[in-house]
């Protein structure tokens, strides 16, 4: 075993943090690879098709994928750059243990899973079954987000398991199943290039799903008129025909005001409206007090720019509808998407060619991983844990009796919070880092020094891994074989490209054997992932996310199917709808009726500025994979603080000044970027990084009622002009003192 440094410090000293890693010169594009892998990026939600070059059992490279039908070739820089992930020295090879008095230090993999299965079962017996929890991430392969549904259910038996798509998609699909029973983009993106009319709300398309930029840009060509909704002004929006600069937290008041707009006018399909929906009479009385001066001082948007913006969509024959986190990262989440949906049903605009509505999903298997049981409320196929049939159903599948099944759990901040209490006393995460991700994250932290006992399972010690008592070297994307299911809905295939690099495992196994010792080996004896992949179709069989048609065979044919796929002769659904049957008890879509309220902390006078945050191209979540990667750090090194030129004159600003931005939950500085992009009254700050750049320190840890979703885009701070100049030196110290 490979001898590590034995204190955090030296460790740190030895692999990084951040160490910007350009791999040695001629190591790759100069040699013949072994072979070529056709497979898929590791980041966003497009899942854009790649090849990866392996040589020696290393990621040496890459070669576009011209034929997948998706990107066609296109890559962005985080695909391009992906690769180096691979070889990095900062890579976990083994597994390591926190030991009191003297940090860490290399363990091998039998005592990291004795240690942890004792650990496990000391704190169960003492404290209960729920005591025990576990969080995870969906960049995780549709095989592992099964089996991490049902290891927690059935081997760790807690009721406390939920996600990281809680930060991201869960008011869109909570928004969804309400209007439609079912949580899915509706058409593929190949109906958006004819539309008619494109409204983009919240979705930094060109910097957070760049590829997918390329299908605007053709509807573009096509004569497509585009609307872009954001506070700042987004690449995208450089280009649209219009720009609805909107406040942060204003959306559901557009999106109202526009739908009053459609009624007065008639720009209405009262066909679909009587036929195929529900609803729309309480959804048009929640706003029929919605005139275009009120819309104007809740939106922030100019009223002239509000009616062109619903005369173009009420006018339109065809039109898609597209929102991300802009909307979806508020108190009130499902709420914004709820009135964004009234517009696509007012106008009955939706399963008709070139007619579509859906989020578009940030992180790798997005949708995949909100499928599949992952989440502290659901089972696989999207069924409810609460639903007596659903329980029996996947019980018989997993083998187990009904009344052993744990109900409904926790989600992720719930977690936080039961730490806090004293209820939750140890954890197992994969695949999350949610010191750097969850909001107020110093409570984060506290809550972290809490638990008893602490398992991390990750491929580099990421912010959050420091706090554990064991962490265990999994695997990445391209080392282990799986499906993902990309943000339109289509399953494709993910391949083993190389094994896992010295004493690392596959997640899989780690999960595997966990599930032995604890006693439930025989639940999960799959020999490989195609055999948790035909579990997973029959477990999803008749829900609502149906994947019993789809096999890795017909997968590989046909580069991707859609689901829901029912039966081994289905071709799968790339547009959904087209029945107008939808998922719901009683087969209509539901208009909800949405009345606007303010976000939980607006601007007064002690905090008079609005702050949000956001993503930048060059970086994927909390960074723990693309702040490792030069190239990619060159690309946007240090989170900046976006401010318009008349609020920074207001401060004294000017480019490059380190700025103090305090909230409720605490400070941090940022080195100004004074731009014209963006509201007067609001600053912007990506929150890929951790520790003093962790823009995470600020937001606040409001919750959608429904979705439980943090609300990250909204919250009030000041501004100090701390009147020094930013320079890499003082970034370089402020993280080692960070350290
Ligand atoms: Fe494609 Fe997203 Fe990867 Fe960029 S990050 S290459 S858009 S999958």
């Amino acid at each position: 075993m490979a001898k590590l440094p034995t204190s955090i410090d030296k460790i740190i000293e030895k692999y990084g943090p951040n160490k910007a890693y350009v791999p040695q010169s001629g190591f790759h594009g100069t040699h013949e690879p072994d072979k070529l892998v056709k497979t898929h990026c590791c980041y966003c939600g497009m899942q854009c098709g790649i090849q990866l070059k392996v040589k020696d059992n290393k990621i040496a490279g890459f070669e576009p994928w011209m034929e997948f039908p998706f990107n066609e070739g296109r890559l962005c820089p985080k695909g391009v750059m992906r690769y180096m992930q691979n070889n990095h020295p900062d890579r976990l090879m083994f597994p390591i243990q926190r030991v009191e008095g003297k940090g860490y230090e290399p363990i091998d993999w039998e005592t990291a899973m004795s240690r942890t299965v004792n650990e496990i079962k000391r704190i169960q017996g003492t404290y209960g079954k729920d005591a025990f929890a576990m969080l995870s991430g969906v960049s995780l392969t549709n095989e592992k987000s099964y089996m991490i549904g049902k290891f927690a259910r059935v081997a760790l038996k807690t009721a406390n398991l939920d996600y990281n798509g809680r930060l991201c998609m869960v008011s869109a699909g909570a928004g969804n199943k309400k209007a439609f029973g079912l949580d899915r983009i509706s058409n593929s993106w190949a109906d958006l290039k004819h539309a008619e009319v494109i409204i983009i709300a919240g979705a930094n398309v060109s910097e957070t799903f760049p590829t997918l930029t390329h299908y605007i840009w053709q509807a573009r060509d096509n004569g497509a008129k585009l609307i872009v909704v954001d506070p700042r002004v987004i690449p995208l929006a450089r280009t649209a025909d219009l720009h609805l600069p909107v406040r942060p937290g204003g959306d559901s008041a557009l999106f109202g005001a526009m739908l009053k707009i459609l009624v007065d006018n008639d720009w209405l399909d009262h066909d679909f409206i009587n036929n195929y929906t529900e609803g729309f009479q309480e959804a048009i009385d929640a706003v029929k007090d919605y005139d275009l001066d009120w819309a104007e001082e809740h939106t922030g948007i100019p009223k002239e720019k509000i009616l062109e913006a619903a005369t173009l969509w009420g006018k339109a024959k065809t039109s898609f509808l597209l929102h991300a986190r802009g909307i979806e990262h508020h108190s009130k989440g499902v709420e914004n998407v709820s009135s964004s949906i009234n517009l696509v049903l007012a106008t009955g605009r939706i399963g008709r060619p070139y007619c579509g509505y859906g989020t578009i999903t940030g992180q790798g298997n997005g949708q995949g991983g909100r499928e599949h049981g992952h989440k502290c409320d659901q089972l696989p196929g999207n069924r409810d844990i609460t639903n007596p049939e659903h329980r029996k159903y996947i019980a018989g599948v997993w083998g187990i009796d009904e009344k052993d099944m744990p109900w409904k759990g926790l989600t992720a901040y719930e977690q936080i919070d039961a730490i806090h209490r004293g209820e939750i006393k140890g954890m197992i995460s994969i695949c999350f880092n949610p010191l750097v991700s969850l909001p107020n994250n110093a409570y984060v932290r506290e809550a972290l020094e809490k638990l008893e006992f602490y398992i991390n399972i990750d491929t580099f010690l990421s912010e959050t891994a420091r706090y554990a008592d064991i962490i265990m070297a999994g695997s990445l994307h391209e080392e282990e074989e799986g499906t993902v299911t990309t943000a339109e809905g289509r399953v494709v295939k993910i391949n083993e490209a190389i094994t896992p690099p010295g004493d690392t495992r596959r997640d899989g196994e780690i999960l595997m054997e966990l599930a032995a010792r604890l006693g439930e080996g025989d639940k999960f004896s799959f020999a490989t992932s195609e055999e948790i992949f035909n579990e997973l179709r029959v477990a999803s069989k008749g829900g609502t996310a149906d994947y019993y048609g789809i096999t890795y065979k017909k997968v590989v044919d046909n580069m991707g199917i859609f689901w829901p796929c029912p039966s081994l002769d289905h071709p799968g659904t790339p547009r959904l709808w087209e029945d107008r049957k939808f998922a719901t008890p009683d087969g209509k879509a539901h208009f909800v009726p949405v009345k606007y309220r303010p976000a939980t902390e607006m601007p007064d006078e002690e905090f008079p500025i609005t702050l949000t945050t956001g993503r930048v191209v060059s970086q994927y979540l909390s960074g723990t994979s693309t702040r490792r990667i030069g190239k990619l750090i060159d690309q946007y090194p240090e989170p900046l603080l976006e401010i318009h030129p008349k609020l920074a004159k207001k401060y004294g600003i000017e480019q490059r000044d380190l700025v103090k931005v305090r909230t409720r939950r605490g400070e941090a500085s940022f080195p100004a970027n004074v731009v014209t992009t963006i509201r007067e009254d609001t600053v912007f700050i990506p929150y890929h990084w951790g520790g003093k750049s962790s823009a995470n320190q600020l937001t606040i840890a409001a919750l959608d009622p429904v979705s439980k979703i943090p609300e990250y885009k909204v919250c009030s701070c000041q501004l100090v002009n701390t009147g020094v100049k930013s320079s890499k030196e003082l970034r370089d110290t402020a993280y080692q003192s960070w350290i």
